[in-house]
């Protein structure tokens, strides 16, 4: 195979090395630069979100760089799951860790100070394990990866003391340069990184945070179970993990789902510790499909294909909501998070929170508890909100991703009940939250109502007729509208604005929008979200999944993972097997051009697909010739100008254009459009235009290569 190690770095394109090594056409953001800049032998700081391609910034420089990549990890799972992937791709990769016997590993280091390893995974406890310096000293490293970076801070969320012993590093290599990766790291946690690795002069490269492929689903938590279950059939061929809050939380939803036909495995701190490897590792190999778990889960799982995060309950932190969540759809395709929202699940917190003993910890929580409910409670986009959280900003009007931006909109006029509403804020004072003010709209006897003499007003039961969530969500409505504001302070009591005061003297009239109400039962909102839109274009057609051609090369994938030991998605990622069945590759040339096939996998596995979908093309094609002769027979023989000669060539044709392109032939035109040609003999474009199942990208695609088989079978017939 070819290796592109010790090419200058300035004559190498890069590109080349993505395609042949890692199988993929084009950089994710900022992969390009980052690489660009670590070749150049600078030093690199990374901020990009799970699931953005870290990896990738320093394996495709370690294979273009003379000398070892040394990277630095602290989770040992994910070390070998990187290692087993590094080599499903041909790449000499090696870990050392306290999981690796004493003899092996020394033959590992052995391996790399003689040069033939690209890169070595370590974790950061090795650096103080004795004559580890020693092989530093006399290795050739040309590169230092720290993953998880943020682990050196102690302003972080996950520091690891160890890590203050890369410090050194600097020192011990102090001609390798040093890219530091991380995906959650506030200002503060960045400066401390550069500072403590002695990286002052690196460039730093923050990607955002937007991870366009995944749909934010907010529910309101009635009967969440049926709706769960639902969402999780949608998702039954591909894996989903359920977060729930406790322990017994995860044990009792896994085995009701199993009741329910969806076999589930729970996982929590509670469980042995083998339970829970068995279980981690059956779900990276596709054994187990669902789990459901506390917070636990997930860490050390790099699982690229998975399609479903679920919260049954409410997450603590937006920081740990988006970590959870960003362990959706890693491989860049559409998937689902949804949370099962009540604003009543505060109180199970509450109580959490009051034990906290130290105030300004007590505090802290109880901020982050207030941004998680806001977040639950928003009317505006999700995407919006989250990425505004992380102090990015996001101002497109409709993301197309999150269930507010997705939901159906209904307007209504709501000139009266905002007058009355309006009214009932300030005959009440001013000085009640929206609750309150609802009570009395509706004519509540409660007893504060009574206390205050509310129920002798003239606004006391004027909406009766509407219900209590309805009011309480106009009210929300007339606050983004800004016509009412609520208090900052807890007491959140609602008062008119000056708009509100206009709005009321000037009698306008007002319409309102609103999510239309059956968009909320679980039936009405089950929207797919598409799970083929990643559907490679070409030539302006979307050409669509095959889907018995894609679950035929998803179950040979599963066989070869058996014999292989790997998990599945270590053989071919998802994407590949969809751009397959859209594209029916049949040679090896075609396959190289599929996303994902690097050199690599194309010597190792390219047969095995290959043949897979050469037996499936050609059994299509049989059977749509079959049914042609069918309809030949019950329609075409009916009209005699039907010229079965003509389709004959017709078809010819398509068979050529059909290999020339790699693709299906129904994609250039169906039988049924052939025996229309056959039958009408467009001579020119625009009775061509004409033909069912010709549009204009068709039209220009294929419309002179017809015609001229057309015509010149007409002029033979002229002339015989
Ligand atoms: P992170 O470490 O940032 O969470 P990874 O490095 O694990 O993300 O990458 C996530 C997934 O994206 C992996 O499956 C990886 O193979 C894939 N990936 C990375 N770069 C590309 C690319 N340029 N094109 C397609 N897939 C990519
Ligand atoms: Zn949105």
């Amino acid at each position: 195979m070819a290796t592109f190690r010790g090419v200058a770095k300035d004559e190498l394109d890069i590109r080349q090395v993505l395609k042949a090594r890692f199988g993929y056409d084009e950089f994710r953001p900022l992969q390009a630069e980052i690489i660009g800049n670590v070749l150049a032998g600078r030093d690199t700081l990374v901020l990009m979100p799970t699931g953005g391609g870290k990896s990738l910034c320093y394996q495709l420089p370690a294979l273009c760089l003379d000398g070892l990549t040394l990277v630095i990890s602290p989770l040992i799972a994910l070390m070998k799951d990187q290692v087993d992937a590094l080599q499903a791709n041909g790449v000499a990769a090696a870990f050392v860790n306290s999981s690796v016997p004493a003899q092996e590993a020394h033959g590992i280091l052995t391996a790399a100070r003689a040069g033939r390893l690209e890169l070595l995974y370590v974790a950061p406890e090795r650096l103080a394990v004795p004559g580890f310096q020693d092989f530093l000293g006399s290795a050739n490293v040309g590169l230092i990866a720290i993953d998880e970076a943020h682990c050196i801070s102690e302003w972080g969320h996950d520091f690891r003391p160890e890590y203050r012993n890369l410090r050194t590093l600097r020192d011990t290599l102090s001609s390798a340069a040093i890219i530091a990766l991380t995906a959650t790291a506030t200002a503060k946690v960045r400066d401390d990184i550069v500072e403590q690795l002695g990286m002052s002069r690196a460039r730093q490269f923050v990607s955002s945070f937007n991870r366009e492929n995944l749909t934010y689903i907010v529910r309101p938590k009635r009967r969440p179970f049926d709706h769960l279950v639902q969402s999780l059939r949608r998702h039954a061929d591909g894996a989903s993990i359920v977060y729930c809050l406790s322990r017994d939380g995860t044990e009792t939803l896994a085995s009701k789902l199993s009741r329910r036909g969806l076999p589930a495995l729970p996982y929590h701190a509670g469980l042995d510790s083998s339970v829970r490897r068995d279980t981690q590792e059956r779900f990276i190999r596709d054994d187990a499909r669902i789990i459901v778990a506390t917070i636990a889960f997930g860490m050390g799982i790099d699982k690229p294909d998975v399609r479903l995060i679920a919260h049954y309950d409410l997450p603590k932190t937006l920081e740990g909501y988006y970590q959870e969540t960003g362990r959706a759809g890693r491989d860049g395709l559409p998937s689902e998070c949804v949370l099962y929202f009540s604003a009543g699940d505060r109180a199970k917190f509450t109580r959490f929170i009051d034990e906290i003993e130290n105030p300004k910890e007590r505090e802290r929580a109880r901020q982050k508890l207030d941004q998680m409910i806001a977040y639950g409670e928003a009317r505006t986009c999700r995407r919006a909100f989250l990425l505004q959280y992380f102090g990015e900003s996001y101002d497109r009007p409709d993301c197309g991703g999150c269930d507010v931006c997705l939901a159906e909109r209904e307007s209504f006029d709501a000139t009266e009940i905002a007058q009355m509403v309006l009214s009932a804020v300030i005959r009440t004072g001013e000085r009640f939250g929206p609750a309150h003010v609802v009570r009395v709209l509706r004519g509540s006897r409660a007893w504060k109502v009574l206390e205050w003499r509310h129920h002798e007003l003239p606004v006391y039961g004027i909406a009766g007729d509407y219900g209590r969530d309805e009011l309480k969500e106009i009210v929300s409505l007339l606050e983004d509208e800004g016509l009412l504001q609520r208090s900052p302070d807890k007491f959140a009591t609602v008062s008119v604005t000056a708009a509100g005061h206009d709005f009321l003297r000037r009698r306008e009239s007002l319409w309102l929008s609103r999510i239309r109400g059956d968009a909320l039962d679980p039936q009405a909102s089950s929207h797919d979200p598409p799970v083929h839109s990643n559907a490679p274009r070409t030539g302006g057609e979307t050409f669509s999944v095959n889907p018995e051609l894609f679950e035929q090369l998803s179950d040979l994938r599963g066989a070869l993972a058996l014999s292989r030991k790997l998990p599945p998605y270590m053989i071919v990622g998802d994407q590949a097997l969809q751009e397959m069945a859209t594209f029916f590759p049949r040679t090896r040339d075609g396959l190289a051009h599929i996303s994902g096939i690097s050199q690599a996998k194309l010597e190792d596995f390219g047969d095995a697909f290959l043949n897979a979908i050469r037996t499936f093309a050609d059994a299509q094609d049989l059977s749509e010739q079959a049914n042609s002769q069918q309809r030949a027979r019950d329609q075409g023989n009916g009209r005699p100008d039907f010229d079965p000669e003509l389709f004959e060539r017709l078809r010819e044709l398509r068979r050529r254009l059909s290999e020339a392109r790699e693709q299906p032939a129904y994609v250039i035109f169906s039988n049924r459009t052939l025996e229309e040609m056959a039958r009408t003999r467009p001579r020119d474009r625009t009775s061509f235009a004409e033909l069912s199942g010709v549009g204009p990208a068709k039209l220009e695609e294929f419309a002179d290569d017809f015609l001229q088989v057309i015509r010149e079978y007409v002029a033979s017939r002229e002339t015989a």
